[in-house]
């Protein structure tokens, strides 16, 4: 079996490119061109000098030891919260701010929720000195106020999107609407592997950086470079998909997905895409995604902003529906004990994203020889106010 994207965008039954015909040049110039663009030599040379004295790679890949012996298995940590902005996007938007240079494109639209990708493309524009407008909810707008500021800090002009329910899929409309009327210089960087064919596997290649350290890394540590798993959260899907990439058909090799199960899979307040999941269109591409029996995308709910995301990348989509990742939902509850604990165990404040993945441990087991890499998608910094209010710290 190949999990890998094929020729016409697709994973399996999933991907592809739905858009409205007025986009379709934007797509198709991105589509006809990426792979021939990352392969060139000043390109790789000079996204690998970045992700090296700019985002700080490679990341360490960490033996938690206090945290496995609690579990009674080998847990490795993919340090992803040491990257410059304190989580693995930075390395989707510093190739997409690449590919948006070579392609002549000289101003960067992005849509973001909790405001981390904002942060993340904001940031890249700084470095580039190219024009940067991000569509943001109002409502997400006034709840992330530190992340707005931060973006503006940075230079970029956030406008808010007022219709719908005024978060993350309002502002990817008006992101869409602005791509259409400004098809010449524009370049729309997406923050996940999700949107249409070829936005999802151009940012699993960003992101499979991630799995081709922790293949060395591994090789070093435990004298082979496969584990026996690997585990990352799941939002869009993009920290997972860079941890599995060089995986994906390697099956000695255990795939583990991690959801959002907010307050509970049937509770009416979740973002388990797999577990509620039905077949649709979103962003783009055809996945799996949370809906009313009309095929209305529902509003998801989880604690983690990052995860609060109604669909799944279409890579995801696949591996859930061939049985090659095991997907496994935590609570809110759940995830914020595993955050404290490591905390306390290893001196780490994960972000509530990942706290979801460390959480697991709790009911999967795990036989004592195996090498399980989790990735540590995220600081907690962001997320202390959370953690005070749930802990009361
Ligand atoms: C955004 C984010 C996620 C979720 O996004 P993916 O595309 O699923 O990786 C997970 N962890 C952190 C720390 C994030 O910032």
């Amino acid at each position: 079996m190949n999990y890998q994207v094929n020729e016409k965008g697709y994973y399996g039954d999933f991907g592809g490119a739905f858009i409205p015909e007025m986009l379709y040049p934007n797509v198709e110039e991105l589509r006809k061109n990426y792979l021939n663009i990352m392969q060139e030599e000043s390109f790789q040379k000079e996204f690998n000098q970045l992700l090296k004295d700019y985002v700080g790679r490679p990341t360490p890949l960490y033996y938690a030891e206090r945290f496995s012996k609690n579990y009674n298995t080998k847990i490795y940590l993919k340090r992803e919260d040491l990257c410059h902005t304190g989580a693995h996007k930075v390395n989707n938007t510093i190739g997409q701010i690449l590919m948006a240079k070579r392609l002549g494109k000289s101003r960067i639209i992005a849509e973001t929720g909790a405001g981390q990708h904002g942060v993340a493309t904001a940031t890249v524009c700084a470095l580039m000195g190219l024009e940067c407008i991000v569509y943001m909810g109002e409502i997400d707008i006034a709840r992330q106020a530190p992340n707005v500021a931060r973006m503006k800090m940075l230079g970029a002009t956030v406008i808010p999107a007022r219709s719908g329910s005024k978060t993350l899929k309002d502002a990817t409309n008006e992101a869409i609407r602005d791509w259409i009327n400004n098809p010449m210089d524009t370049h729309y960087i997406i923050g996940s592997v999700v949107g249409p064919h070829p936005y999802p596997d151009m940012v699993a290649r960003f992101q499979s950086v991630i799995s081709e350290e922790v293949k060395k890394q591994l090789l070093e540590k435990e004298g082979r470079e496969d584990p026996d798993f690997v585990v990352a959260c799941v939002g869009g899907g993009s920290n997972a998909a860079g941890l599995y990439y060089h995986y994906l058909n390697n099956e000695k090799v255990g795939i583990i997905a991690v959801e959002a199960a907010g307050e509970g899979v049937l509770s009416g307040k979740s973002a388990a895409t797999s577990a509620l999941g039905k077949e649709g269109i979103i962003h783009g591409s055809k996945t799996l995604l949370m809906q009313t029996q009309d095929g209305q995308i529902t509003e998801p709910y989880s604690i983690s902003a990052g995860l609060d995301y109604p669909g799944v990348g279409p890579m995801h989509a696949n591996l859930f529906k061939t049985g090659r990742g095991e997907f496994i939902s935590v609570t809110d509850a759940e995830a914020m004990a595993a955050g404290l604990e490591l905390s306390k165990l290893e001196g780490i404040i994960p972000a509530i994203e990942t706290a979801h993945a460390l959480a697991i441990f709790e009911t999967r087991r795990f036989k004592e020889d195996d090498v399980v890499v989790v990735n540590l998608s995220g600081r907690g910094d962001k997320d202390l106010n959370t953690y005070i209010e749930h802990f009361n710290l």
